[in-house]
């Protein structure tokens, strides 16, 4: 595998290892130079003006819809949003299509192991809605066994939204049974993909997915660009989330007809250079091959955690087989708190992540306060990874631990 690190400014000008991919990823030269571009030679404002530029800004902008299209395999452009991240996404959803269907005695069903982002939503939409809100029960090693997934599912399930990569475990869900037993009942699903499409290929018609929800700046894009995909049929039938400018077709005194999709849940001046620059970062990941970049993550978590297991005082959150983990470890040791690991290690350039990750009822299950947590990216080294185990079996001596 090359050393992609030259393409990315922030990596090539400091010894820094990055492991807090989860968190954020690395922008490459190729994408920055995208937005620059935009800026320089694009800026208007995307869908409205008449004039040449204005109008090559709009093609750019649409251009960079259907390069997301493509990457995820939807069917038509207009099925994709661009909105500012997975959290707006997910609330586009959650205002928009949960709050215009949802009865008393329905249910929705999501996971112990949701981010915040996938959960406060529909805390919302139950309390509005007098819908109740399920949850998905773990293994203590974050495994949701299918038949138990599948058995969750009930004739009042409306919606059921859940992470198809664990933040905090890197567990995959096992999405394509829950899709099927969901949509036997009627119910629709929403898969929060801000861990798994940068990762993995995804096809949300193989899938079948309804709503696919991600975020560009974990998939190295900038930040304040995000994705919702919908079914066409979906979005069509769904209220607007956000009003205002650039949405309608029409407006009177007395109220508005709205655009026709994706421009319905598109309001206000569009984030035009952050497309263009997603654009560019699909560019650049397709150009290695999401296949070859989640085969490089399998290598490089499988290294990690057999450098982890050689230390008893290390305990790993979940399986602890790489195909489990997809990057993502989290991590306790004996003895010291995981800001305490996070600060040793930021002294030797080492960035990882610690804290509750956005998951607190996850952790609470798994019976822990907070965790430390490496995550990798394709562009991460074996170097990398030595430079994190060598720092993290230092931890308990610089803690006053005898070893
Ligand atoms: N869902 C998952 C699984 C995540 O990992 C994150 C980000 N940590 C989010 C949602 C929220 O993403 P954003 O902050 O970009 O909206």
């Amino acid at each position: 595998m090359e050393n992609f690190k030259k393409d990315f400014p922030l990596l090539a000008g400091s010894d820094i290892a990055y492991l807090d991919n989860a968190a954020t990823e690395q922008r490459p030269r190729q994408v920055l130079e995208a937005e620059r571009e935009f800026y320089n030679k694009y800026n208007a404002n995307p869908l409205r003006g008449l004039y040449a530029l204005a109008m090559e800004a709009t093609e750019r902008y649409e251009a960079a819809r259907e390069r997301v299209q493509k990457f995820i395999h939807a069917a038509r452009p207009e099925e994709i949003i661009f909105t500012r991240n997975t959290t707006e996404s997910i609330n586009l959803v959650a205002y928009s299509y949960a709050l215009s269907t949802l009865k008393p005695g329905d249910e929705i069903l999501i996971s112990i192991a949701e981010h915040h982002s996938n959960m406060l939503p529909w805390q919302m939409a139950a309390r509005q809605t007098g819908a109740t809100l399920k949850y998905l029960e773990c293994g203590p090693d974050g495994s949701f066994p299918e038949e138990e997934v599948v058995a969750a599912v009930t004739p009042r399930t409306k919606i059921a939204a859940v992470a198809h990569i664990s933040n905090v475990l890197g567990k995959v869900m096992p999405v394509e049974a829950l899709i099927r037993a969901v949509h036997a009942v009627g119910g629709v699903v929403l898969l929060d993909a801000a861990q798994s499409a940068p990762h993995v290929p995804i096809d949300v018609q193989k899938l079948d997915a309804d709503f696919l929800a991600f975020s560009g700046h974990k998939l190295m894009a900038p930040m304040g660009i995000g994705v919702l995909y919908g079914k066409k049929a979906l979005l069509d039938a769904m209220p607007p989330f956000l009003t205002g400018g650039e949405m309608i077709e029409s407006v009177t005194r007395e109220g508005a007809t709205y655009a026709p999709l994706p421009h319905k849940f598109e309001a206000g001046t569009v984030n035009g250079g952050g497309a263009v620059a997603l654009a560019a970062a699909i560019d650049y990941l397709e150009t290695i091959g999401m296949e070859t970049i989640h085969k490089r993550e399998l290598e490089l978590t499988r290294y990690t955690l057999e450098g982890m297991k050689q230390r008893a005082c290390i305990h790993v959150q979940g399986s602890g087989r790489a195909e489990d983990h997809c990057g993502i470890i989290s991590f306790t040791i004996d003895g010291v708190h995981p800001h305490d690991i996070a600060t040793i290690l930021d002294a030797d350039g080492i960035a990882i992540r610690a804290g509750h990750h956005c998951a607190q009822p996850l952790l609470k299950h798994l019976g822990v306060m907070s965790t430390a947590r490496v995550s990798l990216a394709f562009y991460n080294t074996e170097e990398d990874v030595d430079r994190f185990l060598k720092a993290v079996c230092r931890v308990r001596r610089e803690m006053g631990y005898g070893e």
